[in-house]
């Protein structure tokens, strides 16, 4: 039997459900309804001074307005802090992160003379590959020990092999050092903890791609299938803006919208199916797949919307 398909859709409660965020958690929800899997809901609110408790009420209604149901409970990335902690210090006790005690100042330092000298500004610590004796008794950061060579390769279902030098990944931090994970390092390790199988995203995440799966190989955990898909532009190709128009889901609602209409228009938004242009929900459910994902930025028309 094959592994059961498990999605999320991941949104940062900084706002209200807009087109892009409802169009991601469509695709997830169609691709696991789909295919009998489960379709989980976490909130990335690690960010405490932009996230509110409004736009996590106002992403979960305009959810349940879209019909995108979720399996389980809602999960609070912030809540999981201490479990993202553990993971950095497993990393630092197998060797796959080190304790790094540089200031601000020598990190400043050390790019002012890099630039100067015309290298690469990528910080590169100089506690990597320090003796634990000689450490200071000081705040510290831990920083992943990213491999120097070779290259990541993102296999993604939608834009194809990606290639990163490891050489333009730095050490990035896991744990700060008032013992606050970041984001990269919650990202990672919610999305295997909770059996995600395929990360359907915005691809204005797939840098960050390679520098979770970094931290998957650190942890010899398996690889999700990522999916990046291209951004909603407007008519005028340019980065969808409220100028194109009612952006918020919740604003169609109040217009009367039908939100099976908004779900096939979504749907319809950067994934085609031959020539097919109204369809059930079974019939979407069916025949949504990540190879239907187009490579170029989907063109929102609020116009086409209306009529
Ligand atoms: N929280 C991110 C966002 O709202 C999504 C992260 C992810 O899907 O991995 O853009």
């Amino acid at each position: 039997m094959s592994q059961q398909v498990v999605t999320r859709f991941a949104p940062s409660p900084t706002g209200y459900l807009h087109i892009g965020g409802a169009r991601t958690a469509l695709f997830n929800w169609l691709f696991a309804r789909g295919r009998g899997g489960k379709f989980l809901l976490r909130i990335e609110d690690t960010d405490r001074a932009r996230s509110t408790p409004e736009a996590t009420e106002a992403i979960l209604d305009g959810m349940a307005w879209m019909g995108l149901d979720h399996d389980g409970e809602v999960v609070s990335q912030f809540d999981r802090a201490p479990r993202h902690a553990e993971v950095a210090r497993q990393m630092l006790a197998a060797g796959q992160a080190y304790k790094c005690f540089a200031t601000q100042e020598e990190i400043q330092a050390f790019r002012d003379t890099a630039k100067a000298e015309g290298r690469s500004t990528l910080y590169r610590s100089p506690w990597r590959d320090a003796d634990p004796a000689t450490h200071p008794d000081l705040p510290y950061v831990i920083r992943i020990k990213a491999p120097l060579e070779g290259t990541t390769v993102i296999e993604d279902a939608v834009q194809g092999d990606v290639t990163i030098r490891n050489d333009q990944l730095d050490d990035m931090v896991l744990l700060r050092s008032d013992g606050t994970p970041v984001y990269m390092l919650a990202v990672a390790v919610d999305d295997h903890d909770m059996g995600v199988t395929h990360v359907i995203r915005g691809d204005d995440h797939l840098n960050n791609a390679a520098r979770q799966m970094l931290i998957y190989a650190a942890m010899g955990w398996p690889l999700p299938v990522y999916a990046h898909i291209p951004l909603i532009h407007g008519p005028d190709g340019k980065k969808l803006s409220k100028r194109h128009g009612a952006l918020g889901t919740s604003e169609y609602r109040a217009m009367g919208y039908p939100a099976s209409g908004m779900r096939n228009y979504l749907a319809r938004l950067g994934w085609s199916h031959g020539d097919a242009e109204f369809f059930t929900d079974a019939e979407a459910q069916d025949w949504f797949d990540l190879d239907g994902i187009g490579k170029s930025a989907a063109r929102f028309d609020f116009k086409k919307l209306e009529n």
